[in-house]
């Protein structure tokens, strides 16, 4: 028995996420006793999957084919669910990421395995009972579930488990799947970025504002202070749905769910559906101008003042410090 850990790249590279989910696989293989084995599918160099070894994974499946260079949901359920069967896996983990949240349904449905998404924490194991907190109604609960299949697919949220370095030596051992037509009815055929900046869901820090800012042109500002943190940008709906900033940006219980470790709220009132999205932030630190603004109840720092004094304030006080440290 191991614990297969699917390693997920974006362009040959390997993100936060994926070093979160093999330590996650690491740590779980390490409490049941057994060990944890990586795949890696799509063009990845040998050099990048070795950073493996630092996070505790001694042996790497990669499977590298011209056709699985972009992300193909069926074809990667499919590779993800035999290569745990070769490698008498029991436990499957993934990240709870855009892909990872496609393929995980898929992978658990061929092992006929049972399911937790945005698994939060490592089980809890006792005899044959296996139970896992996992978030649910867009991060506002936490549920306990028992997990009663042999096979269990984890798929854990980004920025929860941390990645901590555990050195070993690592094998990576190539393999070539033989897969059916079928499985590629649905195929990417062209990719076009909406933006070269940091991924919102990814992001270690978020800069994010509301209609508070009062309209698109003060949004200098933020990006420069996103800019200075190296921060994603992020918005409230109506800040989206007025067309001020992109749709892609708009975080709460109808956009994204973000869990960063640092979120910055700038002249957004805190209504409970843009909440929903971010209140699973490590750390949040509000800026708004009403001493009453329901954010200030969820804020682990508050700042009670004009953005357009406290922002570029802060800005000329973080390019001090960066410049003197
Ligand atoms: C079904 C449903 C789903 C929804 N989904 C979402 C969602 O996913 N995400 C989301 O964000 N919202 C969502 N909403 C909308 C949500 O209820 C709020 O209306 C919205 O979040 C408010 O956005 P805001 O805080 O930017 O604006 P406002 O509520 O207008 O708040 C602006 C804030 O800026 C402060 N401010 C004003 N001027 C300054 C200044 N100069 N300096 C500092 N502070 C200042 C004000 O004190 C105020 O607190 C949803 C609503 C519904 C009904």
């Amino acid at each position: 028995m191991s614990v297969l850990v699917y390693i997920e790249n974006t362009e040959g590279l390997l993100k936060k996420s994926a070093f979160e989910a093999a330590s996650y696989a690491r740590d779980l293989a390490a409490q049941l006793g057994t060990t944890a084995v990586a795949l890696s599918i799509g063009n990845v160099s040998s050099d990048t999957l070795q950073k493996l070894s630092n996070y505790g994974i001694p042996k790497v499946v990669r499977v590298d084919t011209t056709n699985l260079a972009t992300f193909v949901n069926q074809a990667y359920a499919s590779i993800i669910a035999t290569v745990a069967k070769s490698e008498q896996a029991h436990i499957v983990v993934l990240s709870n990421t855009f892909s990872g949240k496609a393929v995980a349904p898929r992978v658990a449905v061929k092992l006929e395995a049972a399911l937790a998404t945005g698994v939060l924490e490592l089980p809890s194991v006792s005899g044959d009972s296996f139970d896992v907190k996992r978030a649910v109604f867009s991060n506002k609960a936490i549920a306990s579930v028992s997990l009663q299949a042999a096979t269990k697919v984890l798929s854990i949220n980004p920025n929860t488990y941390p990645a901590t370095e555990q050195v070993v030596d690592v094998t990576i051992e190539d393999y070539t799947p033989d897969l059916p037509v079928s499985d590629f009815s649905t195929t990417i055929k062209e990719i076009v970025r909406a933006s070269d900046k940091i991924s919102l869901p990814e992001a270690e820090i978020v800069v994010s504002a509301g209609r508070g800012l009062k309209g698109p042109e003060n949004w200098p500002m933020i990006e420069e202070l996103a800019a200075v943190l190296g921060a994603a940008t992020a918005c409230s709906k109506p800040v989206s749905d007025t067309g001020w900033r992109p749709h892609a940006e708009h975080v709460g219980q109808t956009g994204i769910t973000i869990s960063p470790n640092l979120y910055i709220a700038i002249g957004i009132s805190g209504a409970i559906q843009h909440l929903a999205g971010v209140s699973a932030s490590k750390t949040i630190v509000v800026i708004n101008k009403d001493p009453e603004a329901p954010f200030f109840k969820v804020a682990d720092y508050g700042i009670v003042g004009d953005a357009f004094v406290v922002v570029p304030q802060l800005i000329e006080a973080l390019k001090t410090y960066k410049m003197t440290s």
